[in-house]
């Protein structure tokens, strides 16, 4: 949430010189547009790099201002973290995403939601009573839907440990997002019951170029075997770097303008 924080704070700070009034107000707008019901989803396919098949999607929020232009999603969620409405975000997009995916959950093929969740979200009893109440009344399985939490807000802490553990007790599964991004203790990590991290984009991206930045590539993969985990990588928008990754973690599902970019349901 700190680095988050830092980054809406600088990115704020920076338009605001340049345009004080609609900026004071960008806040309410969010909120409002949230409360009005103008938060839409867009789903992004996730995709078995062996197979090419689509094995699930990511759950990606879509807002936008009062004269219908879009606010980036980095900018909306940090600010309602900020301000304290992430709960009632992350509640929408449960309900959105659950409702127009169930189709696929409650169907034969495996295939998996992937929700974001603020760190708040996890340690909220509500927000997971929430889940279970949604999850049940779809008549959903909860080993469908996977909680992504960024690495940037694992700091190591007994009931964020705890709020994993839960999760993972009701059947849900979790993964690192992010991975790579964070500087977090592994030791620490490992000892978080993880089903899976996903490999930040900016690693995709330095496929074949330095040689510096392709070895965190390997280490990264080399990570998710030893941890024993499954393994999303982020950003795959070149096809080199979907046959570098599934020749170093054969198991691997990849994300990205390759394969898709995030649409609505109906696109999917
Ligand atoms: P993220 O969780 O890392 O999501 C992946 C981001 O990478 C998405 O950006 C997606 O559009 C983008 N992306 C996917 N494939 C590619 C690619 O091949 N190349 C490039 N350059 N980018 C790609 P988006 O949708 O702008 O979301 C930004 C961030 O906003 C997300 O990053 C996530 O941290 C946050 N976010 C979005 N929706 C939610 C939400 O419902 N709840 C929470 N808490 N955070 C959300
Ligand atoms: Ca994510
Ligand atoms: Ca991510
Ligand atoms: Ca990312």
């Amino acid at each position: 949430i700190g680095a988050a924080g830092a980054v809406t704070a600088g990115c704020v700070g920076m338009v605001l010189v340049q345009r004080r009034r609609v900026l004071a107000s960008l806040p309410q707008q969010i909120r409002r547009a949230v409360s009005l019901g103008r938060l839409t989803m867009a789903y992004q396919p996730l995709v078995r790099l062996s197979d090419r098949r689509m094995v699930g999607v990511e759950a990606l929020a879509r807002l936008t201002d009062d004269r219908g232009r879009p606010i980036p999603p980095d900018i909306f969620i940090a600010i309602a973290e900020e301000k304290g409405f992430i709960g009632v975000v992350t509640r929408k997009v449960i309900s959105l995403t659950l409702t127009q995916m169930r189709g696929r959950l409650t169907g034969d093929e495996a295939f998996d939601v992937h929700i974001n969740f603020a760190v708040t979200d996890l340690l909220d009893d509500r927000l997971l009573t929430y889940l279970d109440g949604e999850v049940s009344r779809l008549g959903i399985s909860p080993a469908r839907v996977v909680i992504e939490l960024t690495e940037r807000s694992t700091a190591e802490h007994d009931r964020l440990r705890e709020a994993v553990e839960t999760l993972r007790r009701r059947g849900y599964k979790f993964f690192i997002d992010d991975f790579g991004t964070g500087y977090s203790n592994l030791a620490y990590l490992a000892r978080l019951p993880i089903n899976g991290i996903k490999m930040d984009k900016m690693f995709t991206k330095a496929i074949g170029k330095a040689a510096a930045s392709s070895a965190i590539v390997d280490t990264i993969c080399a990570t998710a075997r030893s941890l024993n985990v499954e393994l999303v990588a982020e950003g795959v928008e070149e096809p080199e770097q979907a046959a570098r990754i599934l020749e170093l973690f054969p198991r691997a599902v990849g994300q990205g303008w390759l394969f898709g970019k995030p649409v609505p349901a109906e696109h999917l």
